[in-house]
């Protein structure tokens, strides 16, 4: 049967959260639970119908996959029990695998990725760095330096990254992709080094001087 199957319907049914496509008898409780709806063209319930219809090139290049927010709201409603959200994760990776990725808005999803895999949590400084480096943007990240620095002395941006204590069990739920898929090394992650170096570096300076004016009115 598998030798009938369309070629990119069987690759998803091997990929993590793929094996059950073909259960979505569309029923869309997916899409009215998703809040990233608005935001997408055709929303997880089109796309499932467009992954058993074997439309590689519809799903693969649709900003859909990079607008999910992994919120688990379609996952955990689907009444097939199909694994949705490490699916549309799965996705993003066979995106990028396949070539289908060249637009700011999935370097944008690429960056969350793998910040969100280096601390198990957001660190906007780092994302954005990693954003606007990776599209070659550096005038646009030198222009947002006077008001993340602002942001950072005002106390409204974190100086360091949070760490959770077990990040892999992010991969393990299928939030992010396995660490051998995910873009990593080279010059940005050294920039990026850098950067949370003189940050921490920046937190010690801002601590001492708060220290010190306490002490001069205590
Ligand atoms: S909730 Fe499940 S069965 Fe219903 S459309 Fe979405 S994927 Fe298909
Ligand atoms: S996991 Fe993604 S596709 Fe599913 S409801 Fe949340 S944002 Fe929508």
């Amino acid at each position: 049967m598998t030798s009938e199957m369309d070629p990119f319907l069987a690759e998803v049914m091997k990929l993590r959260g793929g094996k059950d496509v073909l259960e979505c008898y569309q029923c869309g409780t997916c899409s009215a639970s998703c809040p990233a709806l608005p935001d997408m063209i055709h929303g997880p319930r089109r796309i499932m119908y467009m992954i058993q219809n074997g439309m590689e090139q519809e799903v693969l290049s649709s900003p859909d996959i990079w607008r999910c927010v992994s919120c688990y709201s379609c996952m955990n409603r689907c009444p097939r029990g199909i694994e949705i959200t490490v699916l549309f994760s799965e996705l993003r990776r066979l995106a990028i695998q396949k070539g289908y990725v060249d637009d700011k808005e999935a370097e944008f999803g690429q960056a969350f990725t793998v910040t969100l895999a280096q601390h198990g949590r957001q660190f906007e400084p780092e994302l954005l760095a990693r954003y606007y480096l990776r599209v070659w943007d550096v005038l646009s990240l030198l222009g947002m330096v006077p008001l993340g620095l602002k942001m950072l002395v005002k106390g409204k941006l974190p100086f360091a990254p949070e760490h959770i204590q077990e990040p892999q069990a992010l991969q393990e739920a299928g939030v992010i992709p396995p660490a051998k898929d995910l873009p990593g090394g080279g010059w940005i992650d050294q920039v990026i080094a850098l950067m949370i170096t003189v940050l921490g570096f920046m937190d010690a300076l801002v601590k001492l001087a708060s220290g010190k004016k306490e002490a001069q009115h205590g």
